[in-house]
This record gives C-alpha cells, sequence and structure tokens, in this order.
C-alpha cells in the first residue's frame, strides 16, 4: 500500500526479528497485546537510567522531571482523544482498572435497588463482572443488548431496554472476540435521551480507529497502553468534568487528599482524586512515546492498511475448507475468530505455534459470546499495523497444514 512504510514499520519491532521454535516469528495476537517499537523501549530504558523518581511529592530535580514528564502524558492522551480538559484524563492500571474504578465510584453515588445497567452481548469480561459485583452489591439489575448471528448489535431491542431505571450504559466499540466496531455514536445518543450516561470501552479502538470522546460525547471512556504499543501496567480512565466531580473516589492514599486529620480528609482536584498512591511511573511517562509513535504514522492512514489487510486475510482464510468466520459484521476491525469443523481451536493453535505463528485459542476472556455460537471457544488471528500478508499467507499455510496433521 503505497503511503504506508511497512518496511519502516517493521524495523521498528524489534522483537519482529526473533525465531520462535526455529522459525520466523509470525505474531497475530495483537488483541492481547501488542510489540513494542524502539521508541517505546528506548523511552523506558530513559526513565530508568535519566529521572527516576517518584512523581508529585519532591522539590527535587528529579521528581520535578519525572512529575512533568508524567504530565505531558496526560496532555498527550488528552490531545489523542480530544478530552476538553486534562484533569478529565485519569491515569489507571488499565481499561480493566478504569471500569471497576468507575463501577465502584459511580455505583456508590447514583446506583440504587431496582436500577439497571445495560451491557452488551459481546463485552470482554472486565465490562461484565465489574457490573455484576455493582448489581450484586446494590439490589440492581443487568441487561443485556443481544446480538444476531453476524455479531450486530440489536439496536431496536437496545432502546426497548433504555427506561428511568437505566443508571449506565457501558459498551464495547469494538469486540476483542468479534472484531464487530459498534455503532457507538447511535448507542451514545440514544442513551443521553434517555438521560442516562455511557461508557466506552476503547481497548480494541484506540490502536485502530480516531477516538473523539468531544465528537462522540462519550461520559466514559477506557483503554490500556500495551495493547496501543505502549507499556504495560498503565490506562486510561476519560470522564466528562461534570461526572467526575460527581462521583466520590476510589481509593484512599497518597496523592488523592488534599488535608487529612484524623477526623476528616478532604480530597484532592481532579484528576488527583482519582489516582491514589504511586502509579506505575515508568509505564505512564512512556505511555506519551506510544501515543507519538501512532500520531506520526496516522490512525487514519493504520486504518486503511489494517482494513485491507483484514479484507485480504478474510477471503484466504475463507478459502480454507471447513473453516468457519465467527463474527461477520458488516463493519468490522483486525480481528479473525474463526472455528474449524471436527478440530478443537486448541489443537491448531498448539501446532501453529510449532511454526512459529501466535494465535490465540479459547474464549478471548468473552465466554457469553462463545455461549451464543454454542462452540467452546475461536481460533483468533489480530492485526496489528505492522502485520503483512506474508502473515497472513504464512497463517493460512500453517492452519492447512494443521488440518492435514489433525482431521
Ligand atoms: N476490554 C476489551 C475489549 C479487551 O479486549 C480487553 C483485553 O483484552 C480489556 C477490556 C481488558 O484490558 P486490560 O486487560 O488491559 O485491562
Amino acid at each position: 500500500m503505497k503511503d504506508f512504510d511497512i518496511g519502516r514499520i517493521r524495523a521498528d519491532f524489534p522483537l519482529l526479528r526473533r525465531e520462535v521454535n526455529g522459525k520466523p516469528l509470525v505474531y497475530l495476537d495483537n488483541g492481547a497485546t501488542t510489540q513494542k517499537p524502539q521508541q517505546v523501549i528506548d523511552a523506558i530504558i530513559h526513565y530508568y537510567q535519566d529521572m527516576n523518581s517518584n512523581v508529585h511529592r519532591g522539590v527535587h530535580y528529579l521528581s520535578q522531571i519525572s512529575t512533568d514528564a508524567f504530565e505531558v502524558t496526560r496532555r498527550k492522551v488528552q490531545a489523542f482523544i480530544h478530552a476538553e480538559h486534562e484533569h478529565e484524563i485519569i491515569i489507571t492500571k488499565g481499561a480493566t482498572d478504569g471500569i471497576n474504578l468507575l463501577a465502584q465510584c459511580y455505583g456508590k453515588a447514583f446506583v440504587h435497588a431496582g436500577d439497571e445497567i445495560i451491557i452488551s452481548a459481546m463485552e470482554h469480561h472486565s465490562n461484565i463482572v465489574p457490573w455484576q459485583m455493582l448489581c450484586e452489591d446494590k439490589g440492581a439489575v443487568l441487561k443485556v443488548i443481544p446480538m444476531n448471528s453476524d455479531g450486530e448489535l440489536d439496536m431496536e431491542q437496545y432502546q426497548a431496554l433504555l427506561s428511568p431505571k437505566t443508571k449506565m450504559v457501558a459498551v464495547t466499540y469494538v469486540s476483542n472476540a468479534l472484531g464487530t466496531i459498534n455503532p457507538i455514536a447511535e448507542i451514545i445518543a440514544l442513551a443521553h435521551q434517555n438521560g442516562t450516561p455511557v461508557l466506552v470501552d476503547a481497548a480494541q479502538a484506540v490502536q485502530h480507529l480516531k477516538v473523539d470522546v468531544q465528537a462522540l460525547d462519550v461520559d466514559f471512556l477506557v483503554f490500556s497502553g500495551h495493547k496501543m504499543y505502549g507499556p504495560t501496567g498503565v490506562g486510561v480512565l476519560y470522564g466528562k468534568e461534570k461526572w467526575l466531580n460527581a462521583i466520590p473516589p476510589y481509593q484512599g492514599g497518597g496523592d488523592m487528599i488534599k488535608d487529612v486529620t484524623f477526623e476528616k480528609t478532604t480530597y484532592n482536584e481532579l484528576p488527583f482524586k482519582f489516582e491514589a498512591g504511586t502509579p506505575n511511573i515508568e509505564a505512564g511517562i512512556c505511555l506519551a512515546a506510544a501515543i507519538d509513535y501512532l500520531e506520526e504514522i496516522g490512525l487514519d492512514r493504520i486504518k486503511a492498511y489494517e482494513d485491507d489487510l483484514l479484507a485480504y486475510a478474510t477471503e484466504k482464510l475463507l478459502a480454507i475448507e471447513g473453516l468457519k468466520m465467527i463474527g461477520t459484521a458488516e463493519h468490522k476491525s483486525s480481528v479473525l475468530s474463526f472455528v474449524i469443523k471436527g478440530i478443537h481451536p486448541y489443537d491448531v493453535g498448539v501446532i501453529l505455534d510449532k511454526l512459529g505463528i501466535a494465535v490465540r485459542t479459547g474464549h478471548h476472556c468473552a465466554q457469553p459470546v462463545m455461549d451464543q455460537y454454542r462452540i467452546p471457544g475461536t481460533i483468533r488471528a489480530s492485526l496489528a499495523m505492522y502485520n503483512t500478508r506474508e502473515d497472513i499467507d504464512a497463517l493460512v499455510a500453517g492452519i492447512e497444514r494443521a488440518v492435514k496433521m489433525l482431521l
């Protein structure tokens, strides 16, 4: 594809040059986590070699430069998702951490017995269980937007579920198990007509398509650093200022306070109210390098390249006899989930691994999705901007070999 220097991009990722089981690595497990470019690795080394120090505490030089670098990340995230204010960006441990934070804090203030929370049939466990826990605590009820056999949400049913009892709609932007891109703007608009805020799980979105929280008018949004070419142990919870001011903090501790006496503590202002204790400083600082990397290449170009690769891979995989694609929505991003008649997904995964090809097999932390299709799991190849048609050809050849061995 012209305008997309895949050779240069691949050269930025040192791990892609290694061999696995004596074969060149073909890494197709990007939905689980992405590899890191040299720019991010260098930023991590630079942090420990030149600035390691705790943030938001010291008056000394190192603490000031690490604090400044940490706050640079916050501003980069703000620009990356086009938030109105930098204090609307809460640095978390990851998407799961952000959802748990929100479910607990929002739940404490706004959810009562008999209220309802709406999620969708294709959520990752991390956008199911925290809401389930909240519902159990509060005597609230979890409602689920159903999906059709292509893996598309039933928008009529969704509208029917919305009611004065609905206190939150929490939906994924892109499904990690199916690749479906949900009509998130429409989901948000309908919830708002009902007076209900929306959380979007963008863990599988921000690395593949441009996300603009103001254009979407979304109330809360989460994602993880490690799925967008950044470090593990860091993520983001975005929340509209009015909501973040209206909900109580999650954890107590250092950084989140203004004043502490044994009688009473007053909380710090946003965003620190939600950031108790020492954060993952290195990951927080180095997330900025991942954002720079994505922005330098450009999400529009990444999306065009990955869409082309997804179309190529879909066509090639569907030509394999007995292969059934799970997740055939009209709008998809970067995920190929499939089963092969008569063969357990795990067995295919093991043979592919012997050939140096990394895919994921199983339920992908989306067990209800597998239940709906009445399958134990799928084989999932998930794409990143550094994957190529050669990777797909290797995958197809590997599957054909596995089928010959297993059938
Ligand atoms: N949401 C989706 C859609 C995901 O795919 C994942 C991870 O696979 C998560 C949430 C959880 O992300 P993390 O494990 O980084 O917290």
